[in-house]
């Protein structure tokens, strides 16, 4: 019999649901998921997935009423007694490799960071990469804070006109309402800090995110005490000219530091994630010459404290101001200070005489960190000759080293699977899993990023063909229907019978090739389409269609990327390809999450050796979607032969045109002679054996090895705490 909660018991429930709401650890738990979703499904579907969102939306009569049943009271306590569970863990990996952090941290700086799709704060996969890189370190248990913006509007929201023509508007997000909270003093009141940008005093206030176990502070100038001007300097991400961009990354460098001074942080590396954050070294210096040090020994010893990652070999992704900027942005804080302005500008120049020169944040970080490094093993090799000229040293001597990009593997595993891997885990009879329950008792997060568990996916004793398979099938129907609801609500006018139409869209039986990132032109999102008519044959194929998913952002400024998903739209809808080629409006993790489960193939065809590394194609991986990709970043890197497809190789012509010609005749060569083939040769229980061998390959040797686990300990090795 259900006996009544007593209200103490449920007080401490509820007060435990507010607490873990308000902590990302849920965002990789699929129990703590589940119980919101169930507690609210339309809140959580139409707000984001966000529990937060949720708690306000179920009234706190409700929400008591609701834990009066046993069963559901029980599934709360479960989780949170896991979440308390880990928040306490004390013999974590950085417990045993890097005890020395917990007194004296790593502060990670990024522009941008993107952990979940209900903070819409990130542009792309530099933020993602953030996102993920403090989801890990805070499953390592590292001592780590990271700082960030907080952009109240976010990063757009895409929406087609009917030009097919891409249209960015912006979502207020309410701070409440999200999985942040505000940073306070001891008295209890907001913490308010300063920095000096332009000719003014700006102030600025803090939302903590809290990423399981670690902190990251977001700073946020939307006070009443600012002028206009500086209260919408964190409104949007990249949002603005140059002069809006220059004095975000003067907060998030300067403030960033003063706030981790305010907090009475003594960090011992500061990580600049990309060259946004590279204004830090300035703080970092003025601290040292206020304490009576002379501006060179000051820069002697600040280039130990910093650390520095660049993410693109893209011009655009690096920022360069004009002398003119540099002065206005830094009038008021290079006022009170004895370094000549132009010792500052001669730190952002390859050529410090070179007045002519803009000053460059790369050069800066490069110039002030005690070590850097690129993000793929190919863009390592970029990155030394591209900056060789800051060095006196021959190309292989440029102190730029590489670590490969991961994600968080937990974080992108979709609900399904995580169900379907615990369930071979917990149910299985065999050896196989008696071995992993003997390793890891109940901790599964350890068995899931565990190499050895990875392993096991070529072994057939531990998981069938027939069962994979089915597997394959459930994604592809989650993602298709997902898709046929998703262009619903995209089409511009609905009439009723449109609901049956767009059930008919895309066939849950066919080939699906999936292709999503930021459009971005060198990623050449339609090059694929160059074969128009051989594609065209492809996908009318009865006995063996295909059918391809696109979806990505341009650059608000960037034309020739809209133009590009211009094309594929109207493909999408007037070529012969309508009904067999989609394009999913408004990417965002939880879209791309749909999508590299549901594909069978996630296609990426950068112009080489642009993708410096790429982090879509690893979220593929562990759900059997297979890679089909240039040699280039990571996939240069992960692909054997045997795990998945490849277009050209090690190699690329250097006139641009010739390159983007070879890629997609190779492209296509590499599609009609080896995707399509093995994924239609079935046998007589109609199951694809070569297809899911190359599948087992896939999970076996890339899933474990392209995790932020596996990248967060290669820089605490290495970068943060070298031996
Ligand atoms: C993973 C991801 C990216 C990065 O994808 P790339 O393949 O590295 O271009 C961009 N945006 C979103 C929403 C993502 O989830």
């Amino acid at each position: 019999m259900n006996k009544p909660l007593a209200n103490a018991e449920l007080n401490e429930i509820v007060a435990g649901l507010k607490k873990l709401s308000r902590n990302l650890w849920w965002c990789w738990n699929q129990e703590a998921q589940d119980f919101f979703y169930e507690l609210s499904p339309r809140g959580w579907q139409n707000m984001f997935h966000n529990a937060v969102a949720v708690l306000h939306e179920v009234s706190d009569q409700e929400l008591r009423a609701r834990l009066q049943d046993d069963r559901f009271a029980g599934r709360a306590r479960t989780v949170l007694r896991e979440f308390e569970a880990y928040m306490g863990e004390k013999k974590t990996w950085g417990h045993t490799n890097a005890p020395k952090l917990y007194k004296n941290p790593v502060a990670y700086f990024s522009a941008e960071f993107g952990w979940h799709e209900s903070l819409p704060i990130s542009a792309g996969g530099l933020g993602i990469l953030a996102g993920d890189h403090t989801k890990s370190a805070s499953d390592l248990g590292l001592g780590f804070v990271g700082i960030g913006l907080f952009y109240r509007e976010g990063y757009f929201q895409q929406a087609i006109d009917s030009n097919n023509w891409q249209t960015e508007y912006y979502n207020p997000v309410d701070p409440h309402n999200i999985p942040i909270e505000p940073l306070l003093d001891a008295d209890g009141k907001r913490l308010v800090c300063e920095v000096e940008i332009g000719l003014n005093v700006v102030s600025f206030q803090v939302w903590r995110v809290n990423v399981g176990r670690v902190p990251v502070y977001l700073l946020d100038t939307n006070l009443p005490q600012n002028e206009s001007l500086y209260r919408d300097l964190t409104c949007r991400v990249y949002g603005g000219d140059s002069t809006t961009r220059i004095m975000q990354e003067i907060l998030l460098g300067i403030g960033g530091v003063r706030l981790l001074r305010a907090l009475g942080h003594a960090p011992s590396t500061f990580h600049m994630n990309e060259g946004h954050a590279a204004f830090l070294t300035l703080e970092l210096i003025r601290e040292k010459m206020a304490a009576g040090k002379t501006f060179d020994e000051a820069q002697a010893l600040t280039k130990p404290e910093c650390i520095f990652t660049t993410h693109t070999p893209v011009e655009a992704g690096h920022d360069r101001f004009t002398p003119e900027l540099m002065n206005y942005a830094l009038q008021r804080y290079l006022s009170n200070q004895l370094v000549p302005f132009n010792d500052i500008l001669a730190l952002g120049r390859v050529k410090p005489d070179d007045t002519h020169e803009p000053f460059c944040m790369t050069v800066l970080a490069l110039k002030l960190c005690r070590a850097g490094n690129a993000v793929s093993e190919l863009h390592g090799e970029v990155s030394r000759h591209m900056w060789q000229s800051l060095y006196n040293v021959p190309e292989k001597d440029v102190p730029i080293g590489h670590i490969t990009n991961g994600i968080h593997l937990l974080g992108w595993m979709k609900g399904s699977v995580r169900q379907f891997w615990r369930r071979k885990l917990t149910d299985g009879q065999n050896n196989e899993t008696q071995f992993f329950r003997d390793k890891f008792g109940a901790d599964w997060s350890s068995v899931i990023n565990n190499a050895d568990f990875w392993h096991k996916m070529t072994d057939t004793e531990f998981v069938s063909d027939e069962e994979l398979w089915a597997l394959r099938y459930k994604l592809r129907r989650e993602l298709i229907e997902f898709a046929r609801r998703k262009l619903l609500l995209q089409s511009q006018r609905v009439t009723p019978g449109d609901f049956i139409r767009f059930d008919h869209l895309l066939n849950p039986d066919a080939l699906t090739i999936g292709f999503a990132r930021r459009f971005a032109t060198y990623k050449r999102a339609p090059l694929i389409f160059q074969q128009f008519d051989n594609i065209v044959k492809l996908v009318r194929d009865k006995q063996r269609p295909v059918q391809f998913i696109f979806a990505g952002k341009a650059h608000p400024r960037d034309d020739d990327g809209k133009r590009f998903i211009q094309q594929i739209i109207h493909l999408s809808k007037h070529s012969e390809l309508a009904g067999n080629l989609v394009f999913l409006e408004n990417y965002d993790i939880h879209v791309a999450r749909q999508m590299v489960s549901g594909c069978d193939i996630w296609l990426n065809n950068p112009r080489r050796p642009l993708e410096a590394s790429g982090t879509s194609g690893m979220k593929a991986s562990c759900h059997g979607c297979m890679g089909f990709s240039i040699m280039d970043g990571w996939w240069r890197e992960g692909y054997d032969g045997t795990n998945g497809f490849s277009i050209g190789d090690d190699s690329h012509s250097p006139i641009v045109e010739e390159q983007d010609r070879v890629d997609s005749a190779n492209l296509y060569r590499t599609l009609t002679e080896q995707v399509v083939p093995e994924f239609y040769n079935r046998d007589a229980n109609g199951i694809p054996r070569a297809w899911l061998k190359r599948m087992r390959n896939s999970m076996a040797t890339l899933v474990s090895q392209f995790t932020t686990d596996r990248m967060v300990k290669e820089y605490t090795n290495k970068y943060y705490q070298p031996k």
